[in-house]
């Protein structure tokens, strides 16, 4: 149910005094992202976008982030005044370490740095696209933006984004492990052919091992714990995608790494797998019901996503695929019925709510099981 001391309405200081606070944050991390590229902003990413350009919408964003602080006294309300006053703050620091002005130079590339500036630019876009949609074509209206445990959510969005390099070498050094099934026929093969059937052999081959892994986290009972993590979040939405477990997101780049190097496709084809690959990751999760006709019959959508979300029987241990449904249908774990959406989300057991006890959880869950184990054992002796 709406809490309506937590509801976004206009002209209470509430909106102005959130805005003001996170177009703050935003400065002050891409001001240090300018100061210290090296470090704090990612190699790859950086060949996608222009520096120069982006200090145009930094300061537009400083601005932004005065004037809506500003507003927040103008509205009066006590509650909210503090807050733009904190987002006030934030942008005069951005403003005093040199704002958007920092000059732009060579970066010295480094292997391992953290992602700030896939952060910042990953936050802004998912944003303005996903919170939109979510806007526009709402599945559940009543659901509020700051629904409960956002803001573990949101340490999880940071923490993917900011260990971005780290995630990469990782997987990286895991394909490498497979030089031996590296085939130069194969891979000719695959760049002989055009760059969309590309895309579609990369989706393919990636979505049946992540079809694979995804089960094994849900059926191997030692590894759902790790998976449980994903699962907990009871309100789903843009950001409740970004929940998982560290060793999760980690054995699944590496894993999903493994076809792409074997592949070698085009540097093109991969770049357009990757964008669809992360647009689609968020979308599944978003409250949206998007008509999407024809398509659900074959990609994966946020109802055939939710679905997997669902707590109750017969919808359990369904809908594994990242991609497509395609192997979902193959192998018997495909549940989509027509134009219903779950009634509820998350564990059949409740996990712990704090990003600390999730962290653990895999080690007490598991250790529990073999405590168990083990008195039983006893008491049959
Ligand atoms: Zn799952
Ligand atoms: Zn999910």
């Amino acid at each position: 149910m709406k809490d309506p001391a937590q509801e976004f309405r206009l002209g209470e200081g509430r909106i102005s005094a959130y805005l003001s606070v996170t177009l703050g944050v935003l400065s002050v991390l891409s001001v240090l992202a300018y100061l210290y590229p090296s470090y704090l902003t990612t190699t790859d990413l950086r060949k996608a976008y222009d520096g120069e350009q982006l200090q145009h919408v930094l300061k537009y964003g400083m601005y932004a982030s005065l004037l809506f602080g500003m507003l927040t006294f103008v509205l009066n309300r006590a509650a909210y005044k503090k807050l733009g006053l904190i987002g006030v703050g934030l942008t005069l620091v951005a403003f005093a370490l040199g704002g958007y002005s920092v000059p732009v130079g060579d970066v010295e590339p480094r292997e391992l740095s953290l992602g700030v500036d896939w952060l910042v630019l990953a936050f802004l876009g998912s944003t303005l696209i996903f919170m939109t949609l979510e806007k526009l074509f709402p599945k559940y209206s009543d659901q509020l933006i700051l629904r409960p445990e956002w803001s573990v959510d949101l340490f999880y969005f940071c923490f993917n984004h900011l260990a971005i390099s780290a995630i990469l070498i990782f997987a990286n050094y895991q394909a490498s492990h497979f030089d031996w099934a590296l085939s130069p026929s194969v891979q000719e093969a695959v760049r002989a052919t055009p760059v969309l059937l590309q895309v579609v052999v990369i989706v393919l081959c990636a979505d049946f091992v992540l079809y694979w892994e995804h089960r094994l986290y849900h059926e191997v009972q030692l590894l759902w714990p790790i998976h449980a993590v994903h699962h907990s979040v009871e309100n789903i939405d843009w950001l409740a995608g970004s929940r998982g477990h560290f060793v999760q997101v980690f054995s699944e780049r590496a894993l999903v790494m493994v076809p792409l190097y074997l592949l070698g496709a085009d540097e093109a084809a991969l770049n357009i797998y990757v964008v669809f690959a992360a647009l689609q990751a968020v979308l599944i999760h978003c409250n949206v019901a998007i008509p999407f006709g024809p398509i659900k019959y074959l990609l994966v959508t946020p109802q055939f996503h939710h679905w997997h979300h669902s707590s109750e029987e017969p919808a359990l241990d369904t809908n594994y695929g990242a991609h497509t449904v395609l192997f979902d249908r193959l192998f018997g774990t495909y549940h989509m019925p027509k134009d219903l959406w779950p009634a509820f989300y998350g564990t059949t057991t409740p996990l712990p709510r704090s990003v600390i006890g999730q962290l653990l959880y895999p080690v007490n869950a598991n250790w529990q099981r073999w405590e168990r184990k083990r008195r039983r054992h006893s008491q049959a002796d």
